[in-house]
C-alpha cells in the first residue's frame, strides 16, 4: 500500500491548491495520504474532502518550522486535529514575520544584483503571510537566474549565499508539544537534509525523542538511496518508528507521489496502530 505521508499545497509554498494535490496523489496510487503544509491547518478540510473523493484514506498533518542550535529543522505532525486552536494560534506565532524577513531577502537580492525579488516571489505566494524561500527560488528560476529551483537552493537562498536571511522558529521540545497536546504524533522531517554531523545528529535525535519525538523520516524525497538506509539504521538505534513521504511541492519540482520505494519492513512504521 503507498502511504505517502508529506507534501504541500499552495496553502504553505506547494504549487497546487489542496484538492487538485489529493487528485495527483490519488492518480499516482497512494492510499492514505497526508497534507503537512508549513505551519498552517488551512488547507486540510479542503484536502480531506478531495481525499475522500478520490477514494484515499486522509490524515491531518502539519510540518513545523523549527530552530535548533543555529539550524532549521523541520517537525511534522500527523493525525493532529485540524480544529486544536491552541495549536493553530502557536503556528500563527512561528508563521508571523515572514513578509519582514522577505523585504530582508529582497534587499540582500537586490545586493547581489537581483531587482524585483521581494515583488516577484509576492505574486508566486497564494498567501502573502506564508511567502517562502520556495517562492523567491521560483522567481530566480523563472527571471533565468538559475536553471530551475534545485539551482537557487544551491547559489542563493541557503547559508552564506544571496538571499539568505536567518529566522527564528519555533523552539524544538515546544513544537513536538504542540504536536502531541493537538492528539498527534511527532516526526523528525528529512533528517539528511540538515547537514549535520554525527554528533549532532545524536544530539538532535536524543532531544527530540525526549522531547516526546515519535518517528523520522526515513524514505523521503529529500534522501538519497543511501541515505534510507543509514537513517533506516538510526531509527532502529534509537527507537524511533519510520516514516515515509515524498515532500511533493509541485509539478516538476523534484519529488513526486508514486515514486520512492516502500519502507524496509524490518522498520516499525509510524502507521503501525492506525486502523487502516
Ligand atoms: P522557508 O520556510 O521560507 O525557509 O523555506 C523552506 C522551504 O524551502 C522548504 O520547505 C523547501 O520547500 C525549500 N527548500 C529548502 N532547502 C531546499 C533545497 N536545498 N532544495 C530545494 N528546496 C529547498
Ligand atoms: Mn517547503
Ligand atoms: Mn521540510
Ligand atoms: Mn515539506
Amino acid at each position: 500500500m503507498n502511504i505517502d505521508l508529506h507534501c504541500h499545497s499552495h496553502v504553505s509554498d506547494g504549487a497546487l491548491a489542496p484538492a487538485q494535490v489529493a487528485r495527483r496523489a490519488a492518480r499516482a496510487g497512494v492510499a492514505v495520504w497526508s497534507l503537512t503544509d508549513h505551519d498552517q491547518l488551512d488547507g486540510l478540510a479542503e484536502a480531506r474532502a478531495a481525499a475522500l473523493d478520490e477514494g484515499m484514506q486522509f490524515v491531518d498533518g502539519v510540518e513545523i518550522s523549527v530552530s535548533w542550535r543555529g539550524n532549521t529543522v523541520h517537525v511534522v505532525g500527523l493525525r493532529i486535529d485540524p480544529g486544536n486552536e491552541s495549536l493553530a494560534a502557536s503556528l500563527a506565532a512561528v508563521r508571523g514575520g515572514r513578509l519582514e524577513r522577505a523585504r530582508a531577502m529582497a534587499r540582500d537580492l537586490r545586493a547581489a544584483g537581483i531587482d524585483g525579488a521581494y515583488a516577484g516571489a509576492l505574486e508566486r505566494a497564494e498567501n502573502p503571510a506564508m511567502v517562502s524561500r520556495t517562492h523567491f527560488a521560483r522567481f530566480l528560476a523563472d527571471i533565468g537566474v538559475v536553471a530551475d529551483t534545485r539551482d537557487a537552493f544551491r547559489k542563493f537562498l541557503v547559508p552564506g549565499k544571496p538571499g539568505y536571511v536567518p529566522h527564528q522558529w519555533a523552539a524544538l521540545a515546544a513544537a513536538v508539544q504542540w504536536i502531541l497536546a493537538a492528539g498527534g504524533q511527532a516526526v523528525l522531517a528529512h533528517p539528511g537534509r540538515y547537514g549535520l554531523s554525527a554528533g549532532a545528529m545524536h544530539a538532535l535525535l536524543q532531544e527530540f525523542r525526549a522531547a516526546g519525538g515519535e518517528a523520522i523520516e526515513v524514505v523521503t524525497g529529500s534522501h538519497s538511496p543511501e541515505q534510507y538506509r543509514h537513517f533506516a539504521a538510526l531509527a532502529a538505534q534509537y527507537g524511533f518508528a519510520a516514516s515515509r513521504g515524498s515532500d511533493f511541492h509541485g509539478p516538476e519540482e523534484g519529488a513526486e507521489f508514486g515514486t520512492l520505494p516502500p519502507l524496509d519492513p524490518a522498520l516499525r512504521p509510524v502507521w503501525r496502530e492506525w486502523e487502516l
